[in-house]
């Protein structure tokens, strides 16, 4: 999904908002006429009095000054009884006005000085976050709650580093992947590695600072993606929310395909796998890849066609260590 259309879905929430803030407004005020109805009276007067003296500004000069000031002193009086009616009812002016969810922009999202307003940024990042399907993961797995500790320090002799040093160059590697995201050079991710070792998780961690950040993120398993492309292919009822996920599998700034690997592979699988990882690298959009399988496995799985792409445009980062059993340790 392009932000143009993110931008159209927001600012149609917008209008539902300021719509429903209206309403709420009219019932409110409907009851308040119909707890003091001199009220309502009082009001239907001074606006007649508003009227009368907008006329008398275009009336005989002669007599102008004189009505004017006589019109006003009655718009006075009525102010004055419409504000003890008010007070003996515990009224305020707050009352008679709309709630706004934000008060700066009036649920407009643009300020009067055309730029927009902080909470549409917020409501940028909300519906990113939605799209994402990672809501409700991303506040317990980021980069804060990331904890190196939990990794061991002994080496691995055939690696030649300790679990713990490959995780901080792991770190790195997606700190700058994220820091240079907007680089058009910047490499691809293809994580791979045994389970349990973190990949989702750094994956997640990449996930929300790019949300963060206002990017359009979509993460989708391996399985589902290909499952969503084959009922597109063969003209199958899927879900009204399909198409346009799949139509934000090619144009979010970053997806993210977890357990490559996993479905089922065959020629047809092998072809949408391909037409998706190349058209987002021919438009420029990246793309994380997670898979248990290690590279040369991937080299059997997948045609050369997509071996090729990976292999020129993904940087390779390589899991290893124990399962260090990232469930139920809290946040790790
Ligand atoms: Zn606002």
């Amino acid at each position: 999904m392009r932000r143009s259309a993110v931008v159209q879905e927001i600012m149609k929430d917008y209008e539902k908002k300021r719509r429903m803030a209206q309403r709420r407004r009219e019932e409110k005020v409907q009851a308040i006429y119909e707890m003091v109805p001199e009220l309502e009276a009082l009001e239907s007067q001074m606006t007649r009095q508003g009227l009368a003296i907008s006329r008398a500004l275009l009336s005989d000069p002669q007599n102008q000054q004189r009505l004017i000031h006589q019109l006003e002193q009655e718009m006075n009086r009525l102010q004055e009884r419409r504000s003890a009616l008010m007070n003996s009812h515990h009224l305020t002016e707050a009352d008679f006005q709309p709630h706004w969810s934000c008060a700066h922009c009036q649920d407009r999202g643009i300020l009067k000085s055309g730029k927009h307003c902080s909470c549409f940024k917020q409501q940028l990042i909300n519906q990113a976050y939605q799209m994402s399907n990672l809501a409700g993961i991303l506040a317990k797995e980021n980069f804060k709650t990331f904890r190196i500790d939990l990794f061991s320090e002994k080496e691995i002799p055939e690696e030649g580093l300790s679990p713990r040093d490959n995780m901080l160059q792991v770190l790195q590697e997606c700190e700058g992947f994220v820091f240079n995201f907007d680089e058009p050079n910047e490499k691809n991710l293809l994580f791979y590695g045994p389970t349990g070792l973190g990949k989702t998780f750094m994956a997640n961690c990449i996930a929300k600072a790019l949300l963060d950040r206002e990017k359009v993120v979509i993460y989708q398993t391996a399985i589902k993606l290909i499952h969503l492309l084959e009922n597109h292919q063969f003209g199958r009822e899927g879900t009204p929310q399909d198409s346009q996920v799949l139509t934000r599998l090619f144009d979010c700034d970053l997806l993210i395909i977890d357990d490559l690997g996993t479905e089922l592979t065959n020629t047809f699988t092998n072809g949408q796998l391909f037409q998706i990882i190349n058209t987002r690298h021919l438009e420029g959009k990246k793309t994380l890849i997670s898979t248990n399988l290690p590279p040369g496995e991937l080299m059997v799985r997948y045609d050369d066609r997509i071996c090729s792409r990976l292999f020129a445009y993904y940087s390779f980062v390589k899991f290893f260590g124990k399962d260090i059993r990232w469930e139920g340790r809290g946040a790790v």
